[in-house]
């Protein structure tokens, strides 16, 4: 199974879980950009400081800071053989610049897994991982406004990948070993 393989769905999919479960299974990286900013940010490095305020408010950081960050990422040695992106590309402008990422380094996507799940469902996770893990964006309103701005942003790049061929979509409600197991087969 090649393994350049970017996971999409709504905050509250589970994606972020389901892309470290993929990451391991294939042998390859999960390079989540939330992740990315979130330790920028209680780190407190300068690119935390210009991210911290987009992503308190559930905006998306501008492009240009985000793709300069994918290309660097994905230059590094462990992931030549491939990796699972989770939470990128967002916007349009986004696949755009992997496109040229991955032109430049002489390969191409292997497949976009899409998590479909109900919109009850991933507000209701949400909300619980907000009493849990306390993140700062968890907020009804901020999740609310997630919601909004995938639904603009990047909902619009599951159409384009499927006209791609390259759209594989899988259910996501479940528990977490049924959804693995479904996209390991879905990928098959
Ligand atoms: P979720 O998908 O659950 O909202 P993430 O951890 O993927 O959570 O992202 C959290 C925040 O990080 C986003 O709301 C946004 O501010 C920022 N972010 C992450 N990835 C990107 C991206 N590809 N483009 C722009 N902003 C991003």
């Amino acid at each position: 199974m090649s393994a350049q393989i970017v996971m999409l769905g709504p905050p509250g999919s589970g994606k972020g879980t389901q892309a470290g479960l993929l990451a391991t299974h294939l042998g390859v990286p999960a390079i989540s950009t939330g992740d990315i900013f979130r330790s920028n940010v209680s780190n407190e490095t300068e690119l935390g400081t210009l991210v911290r305020g987009y992503m308190d408010a559930g905006e998306y950081v501008p492009d240009s800071v985000t793709n300069a960050l994918v290309r660097d990422r994905l230059g590094e040695r462990d992931a030549v053989e491939g990796f699972i992106l989770d939470g990128y590309p967002r916007t349009l402008e986004q696949v755009a610049a992997l496109d040229a990422i991955l032109e430049d380094q002489g390969r191409r996507l292997d497949a976009v897994v899409e998590l479909v799940a109900d919109h009850t469902e991933v507000v209701d996770r949400l909300l619980l991982r907000a009493q849990t893990q306390g993140r700062l964006d968890d907020t009804e309103a901020v999740i609310r406004r997630r919601l909004e701005v995938y639904a603009e942003q990047t909902a619009p790049l599951a159409r384009v990948y499927g006209e791609r061929g390259l759209l594989v979509d899988v259910d996501g409600t479940g528990d977490i070993d049924q959804v693995s197991r479904r996209i390991v087969s879905a990928l098959a």
